[in-house]
């Protein structure tokens, strides 16, 4: 959990490959069917481009699909998911379903003009996928991985972000509450260099998943 520009998908793929175990991303899921043009990607473009959250019933039906897979068989991270309260619900009841629980929910802390100021200067290469800072790239367009290029989210112009803030604060932080009450939740400091937040992260994970 965390507000958007968090970390969540930088940090989650770090877990996730610690783990073992797939990041299932419902952000990523959605822009590949952006990507593809599917129908379910015309269906949801017009929340993603204004910051909005999509549908309930489009998300959880991607995650249903997502934790069918062979690959999310030993278990999963769940990155950017759920966002409000009927999809905690739902993932209740899809993992219900799989004599499935969650072991653990984390929330990544970070003050809000921290996030403004990572959301608007966040570049991702649309070669390999690299997420990257405009100040960490000396040359200002080439990907410091691939030197593809980079370009900046649809939904992170400055306009989109204050949406996607107050979007998170009005439907998606009420579930800390919920989680707190329900499974436990673990508030992880989110400020710092990538070493030290992943460090957080796992000594605040440490134990998890073992049986
Ligand atoms: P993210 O990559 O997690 O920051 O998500 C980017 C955008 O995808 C969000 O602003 C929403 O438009 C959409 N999105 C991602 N995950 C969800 C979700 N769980 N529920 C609704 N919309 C989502």
């Amino acid at each position: 959990m965390g507000p958007p520009g968090a970390g969540k998908g930088t940090q989650g793929e770090l877990l996730a490959e610690h783990f073992g175990i797939p990041r299932l991303s419902t952000g990523d899921m959605i822009r590949a069917a952006l990507d593809e043009g599917s129908p379910l990607g015309e269906r949801v473009r017009e929340f993603y481009d204004a910051g909005r959250l999509v549908p309930d019933d489009v998300v959880l039906d991607l995650v249903a699909a997502a934790f069918d897979r062979p690959e999310a068989e030993r278990g999963f991270l769940l990155d950017g998911f759920p966002r409000t309260v009927a999809q905690a619900d739902g993932l209740g009841a899809l993992l219900d379903a799989r004599e499935l629980a969650l072991d653990a929910v984390l929330s990544l802390e970070v003050p809000d003009e921290e996030v403004v100021d990572r959301i608007t200067g966040r570049r991702v290469c649309s070669s390999c996928g690299h997420v990257t800072h405009v100040r960490a790239v000396e040359a200002g367009t080439a990907c410091p991985e691939c030197g593809g290029e980079l370009s900046q989210r649809s939904d992170d112009a400055p306009e989109t972000v204050r949406t996607r803030l107050a979007v998170y604060r009005e439907e998606t932080e009420p579930l800390l509450a919920y989680y707190a009450k329900q499974v436990g939740l673990t508030a992880v400091e989110g400020v710092g260099t990538v070493e030290e937040i992943q460090g957080n992260l796992r000594a605040a994970s440490d134990g998890v998943g073992a049986t």
